[in-house]
């Protein structure tokens, strides 16, 4: 017997942030409708879908995200600690490298693609900064009406955003002062030097919570009777008739049986690369599928921070491996300086630099800027007819170039970050290093939505595929600009958009 329903009001295919976000709406907006989520990835944490820093056990956490590393996932022991300064190619635990097709010859490519397969997707692993963009970064269309920032305030209500979970960490103050001399002259009160806004929380016990998307969920979806999560299901197809999403087909990963599940709403919220994936694959082929794909280069450098009275006391690192030494600072993206910096303690760091130093923990910070893509429609991930993936679902090829656009702002960007450095402390090397194209998760644009449907764009406002009535695309490939800034919050908040036209159409 299937443990799948025949048929469901709404089906939702990923339970990253993007589907998480779907479910619970639905549970606060439609509660009557029946919602099946399918995810390939297996369950990893109690509740569903939290974060692996919130398990104490540093094996069992291992364990979590080898679990999370897609069809091959790799021995614990193979586990690498971040990418290196080196240019092989290296994933982050929790997440699995493309295996082919990540660099053509001749291109730049995006030799670090990852993604990553569990419930709760690669919220499970995240750094939590929730940052909302600023300037060319923003959507002009939902902009016209204030819809946007009451979007992305729904946002960080389902993220669980806080800017006080740093608040006593002793050198917070002193990173943000430092900077904000450096960089405030100019900036308004929205784009200053200030703490970055994160998904995480403080316990009762003085002890952090990060959010995955079992905060996203929240108890409504969790107690939503009418909603049933369903790991270890690969969608393969989504079904189209007249027009119409008509359900999805499913693969159980445990029995290896297929079916099909009726549906009134498909929403593929599977990630920026596999959402198109599916996409193709179910014969949805808008000319902009797959295209405007863009990643934000990265750029790093580490400082040991100037006269620095040593922290009393012992470091909160503990259960789950986090230094909160020096929190996380934001230097907001604007268009005159278009960088997203993220100035943090190095353990926290998407990339060790350098190892802290024993005598003064904590006294090292690991600068980070994000740079925006110059967007170029020829940019792009395309599917294969014939080949596969380690799924079985089309083989993908990213065509990705840095225009020279791209590299003049990079080699600004190598400027501005030694700037930023010295105004904190004494660099630890001569010079800033760029981690490989798709170091930073954040692919974006391969579903990007659109005012009209022109062929520049794959899906409606309401993220609604264009020409497929019922079929919702979400995550970080429906955000339609050049963002620089970490881009789950604004993906959520076209989600929220997208889930309540959905909630609107079922109460009709
Ligand atoms: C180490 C790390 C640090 C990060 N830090 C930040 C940060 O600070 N701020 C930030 O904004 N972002 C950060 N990110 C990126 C952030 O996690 C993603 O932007 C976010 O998770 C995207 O949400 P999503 O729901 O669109 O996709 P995902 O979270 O990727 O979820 C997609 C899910 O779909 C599933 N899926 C795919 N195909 C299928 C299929 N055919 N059938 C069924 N299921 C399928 C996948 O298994 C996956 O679980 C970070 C990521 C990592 C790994």
């Amino acid at each position: 017997m299937s443990r799948y329903p025949e048929s469901v009001d709404v089906a939702i295919v990923g339970s990253g942030p993007a589907g998480a976000t779907y479910a619970r709406i639905l549970s606060e907006r439609a509660p009557g409708a029946t919602v099946a989520l399918f995810e390939v990835g297996p369950t990893i944490t109690d509740p569903p879908g939290a974060h692996v820093k919130n398990i104490a056990d540093p094996s069992e956490r291992a364990r979590a995200q080898t679990r999370s590393e897609g069809p091959h996932a790799r021995a614990s022991e193979d586990r690498t600690g971040g990418i290196v300064k080196t240019t092989q190619r290296r994933a982050r635990p929790g997440t699995f490298l493309l295996e082919s097709g990540y660099q053509v010859e001749g291109e730049d490519g995006l030799p670090v693609a990852a993604m990553s397969s569990n419930v709760g997707g690669m919220a499970a692993h995240w750094t939590g900064a929730c940052p909302r963009p600023n300037d060319s970064e923003r959507i002009a269309v939902l902009d016209a009406d204030a819809t946007f920032d009451e979007l992305l305030a729904e946002g960080e209500r389902l993220l669980g955003v806080t800017t006080d979970a740093f608040d006593s960490s002793p050198y917070a103050g002193l990173v943000r002062e430092r900077l904000s001399a450096a960089e405030d002259a100019g900036r308004t009160a929205t784009t200053r030097v200030q703490r970055m806004p994160l998904a995480v929380h403080r316990r009762g016990d003085g002890n952090l919570v990060w959010s995955g998307s079992d905060v996203v969920f929240g108890d409504v979806t969790r107690g939503n009777a009418q909603f049933t999560l369903y790991d270890e299901s690969l969608v393969t197809r989504v079904l189209v008739e007249d027009g119409r999403a008509a359900g999805v087909a499913v693969a159980d990963r445990r029995t290896g049986e297929t079916s099909e599940i009726r549906a009134r709403f498909v929403v593929v919220a599977a990630d920026a690369l596999r959402t198109p994936q599916l996409l193709w694959a179910s014969g949805v082929r808008p000319e902009a599928l797959g295209r405007y794909l863009n990643d934000q280069a990265q750029i790093v450098f580490a400082v040991r921070i100037r006269d620095l009275e040593p922290a009393e006391g012992e470091d909160k690192a503990g259960a789950t491996g986090l230094s909160e030494y020096s929190g996380v600072t934001w230097v907001p993206f604007t268009d005159d300086m278009p960088f997203h910096g993220q100035v943090m303690q190095l353990d926290a760091s998407p990339v060790k630099l350098a190892d802290d130093d024993p005598a003064a923990p904590g006294s090292i910070v690991g600068l980070g800027l994000f740079c925006a893509k110059d967007l170029q429609a020829s940019d792009r991930v395309e599917f294969s007819d014939e080949e596969v993936d380690g799924y079985g679902m089309p083989a993908m090829t990213v065509h990705y170039r840095l225009t020279p656009l791209d590299e003049a702002v990079i080699a600004r960007g190598k400027e501005e970050i030694v700037r930023l450095g010295k105004a904190v402390g004494e660099p630890l090397d001569d010079r800033p290093f760029m981690m490989p194209l798709g170091a930073s998760l954040h692919y974006q644009g391969t579903t990007r939505l659109g005012a009209v449907d022109d062929g520049t764009s794959v899906c409606s406002v309401e993220s609604e595929v264009w020409g497929v009535a019922g079929l919702f695309v979400a995550g970080n490939g429906v955000i339609p600009t050049a963002t620089a800034c970490n881009p789950t919050l604004t993906g959520v908040a076209l989600a929220v958009n997208g889930a309540r036209t959905i909630a609107a159409r079922l109460a009709e």
